[in-house]
């Protein structure tokens, strides 16, 4: 198999593309999901979450100021950054399933840049016209009317850019709050300038790049030729079924007269329709991303001539291969030892995310035992060593703390910060999100060498932690 280079003009030879409408199952499936996606998009920053008396209470925030990330019930801190890295690896992990089960799908259904893009052209269509309307426009001169009708697309297209770049920002801040100061000219001017960007890069991206960012500026496309699979359900034109084309009327004499003929009456209509311009009768194309709506158009024109649909249909390489060898097709195998491979892996890492976050502690305590010396005989027959002890609060308040620490024979220890000092526990206290490093000896009898235990409680809250370390003699 092999991919063709991708015809960025096919629907108009010197233009930009202009993809027809299409009704059919793939086109309501694509309309359900861009509504569910723009009813999260703006709809989440609003969703509230209680957390308790003095805490943040949007369900979604992304804290920059105070570095901590509020997902519903979770939070990451900001010595927790790497689950977030875990999060996207996650979320790559995911992809490579998808593409896996049905090729580029994400891109045709779900990716930001297919939603926006397909929300773009239903109001050039309902403001200029359907394709034909806007071709024949594209080569006429310019009149006031027609001027008229593309500044009002531009003006629709900015207004809900604008409201794309608003949303975005909702989430960095209180929703209600923001968007009140974004109205009345009181927001920052970092949150303008976050609004202008993100304005901009939609209204430039969903109205002027679209097919362009799915072919040249995604890296996906690249990643599609090297992790293809052919079990993929994929978008293809069933050849071995299609040719020799030739009108409906031509077929029937073929036929008739016992010649070939296939189903396909080139009537362009999966061309016409194609978001990203290609015609899918070529062969399997990096810039497809799978997204039905030349399986509709083709459909559609099969039902008026009274043939089987599915000339063009998500299936996978090897039944098309099979088709060609005039073999029976065989059902999808969605169990393969490659996509249970990726799930087991999915499951694995979400699983072991989600263990490590059930049993995360507020409290980080962190021992290094000093090497010189190690160990330091007193004129009284004791012996000390001395370590550095951080502690870390990951809390967004102050805390209090009391560290202890227990051995083989706790009647002779002692612990202190400074000579003099000498007690059973010591007090630390450490700022919000703050590390603190305090250099704690450690005081016993000639006979102690062994386990040590550092025990760090919150005077607040009860919760322990505990680290290991080894008293050493002289
Ligand atoms: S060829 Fe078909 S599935 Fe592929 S992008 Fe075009 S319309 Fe979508
Ligand atoms: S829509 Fe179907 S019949 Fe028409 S040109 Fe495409 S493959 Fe052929």
């Amino acid at each position: 198999m092999t991919y063709h280079t991708p015809k960025l003009k096919a629907s108009r030879a010197d233009g930009p593309v202009v993809p027809q409408s299409v009704t059919g199952r793939y086109r309501r499936i694509k309309w359900w999901l861009l509504a569910f996606c723009l009813t999260v998009y703006y709809g989440l920053p609003f969703l509230r979450w209680d957390r308790g008396p003095g805490r943040p209470d949007q369900a979604i925030l992304l804290d920059l100021a105070d570095v901590r990330f509020h997902f519903f019930g979770l939070e990451i801190r900001p010595q927790e950054l790497y689950y977030l890295t875990g999060g996207l690896v996650l979320a790559t992990m995911v992809l490579v399933l998808l593409n896996a089960l049905a090729g580029r799908v994400w891109c045709g259904f779900f990716c930001p840049q297919t939603v926006w893009t397909d929300l773009f052209l239903l109001v050039e269509r309902k403001i200029e016209g359907d394709r034909r309307d806007r071709l024949r426009a594209l080569d006429a001169p310019l009149t006031p009317r027609r001027v008229g009708l593309i500044a009002l697309k531009h003006a629709v297209w900015l207004l809900i850019a604008a409201g794309t770049g608003g949303a975005f920002v909702l989430y960095f801040a209180d929703a209600p709050t923001l968007l009140t100061d974004a109205v009345t000219g009181q927001a920052s001017s970092v949150a303008y300038g976050m609004i202008l960007t993100l304005t901009l890069t939609t209204y430039g991206l969903a109205g002027f790049g679209r097919e362009k960012v799915c072919t040249w500026m995604c890296p996906w496309p690249r990643l599609q030729g090297a992790i293809w699979d052919p079990e993929a359900l994929t978008v293809n034109y069933r050849d071995y079924r299609g040719e020799a084309r030739m009108s409906a009327k031509k077929a029937a004499a073929a036929r008739a007269a016992g010649l070939p003929a296939g189903d396909c009456v080139d009537c362009n209509a999966c061309v016409a329709v194609c978001p990203m311009g290609i015609d899918i009768r070529q062969g399997p194309s990096i810039a497809c991303i799978n997204c039905g709506l030349c399986v509709d158009a083709c459909d559609t024109t099969m039902f008026r001539i009274d043939r089987e649909r599915g000339l063009i249909d998500f299936d996978s390489w090897t039944n098309l291969e099979r088709g060609r060898r005039g073999e029976e097709r065989r059902p999808a195998r969605v169990l393969r030892p490659k996509t249970a491979a990726i799930a087991v892996a999915i499951v694995a890492l979400s699983g072991g995310m989600a263990l490590s976050v059930a049993t995360r502690s507020d409290l980080a305590v962190g021992v290094t035992h000093e090497r010189t010396p190690v160990a330091v005989a007193l004129s009284d027959g004791r012996v000390r060593n001395a370590f550095e002890v951080r502690v870390t609060n990951t809390l967004a308040a102050s805390e209090s703390f009391e560290l202890r620490v227990e051995g083989a024979a706790p009647a002779t220890l002692a612990v202190a910060t400074r000579a003099g000092s000498e007690s059973d526990a010591i007090r630390i206290e450490a700022g919000p999100d703050e590390t603190r490093k305090v250099r704690v000896s450690v005081f016993g009898g000639p006979d102690l060498a062994g386990g040590l235990t550092f025990r760090l409680t919150s005077l607040r809250t009860g919760a322990t932690v505990t680290v290991a370390d080894r008293f050493s003699l002289p």
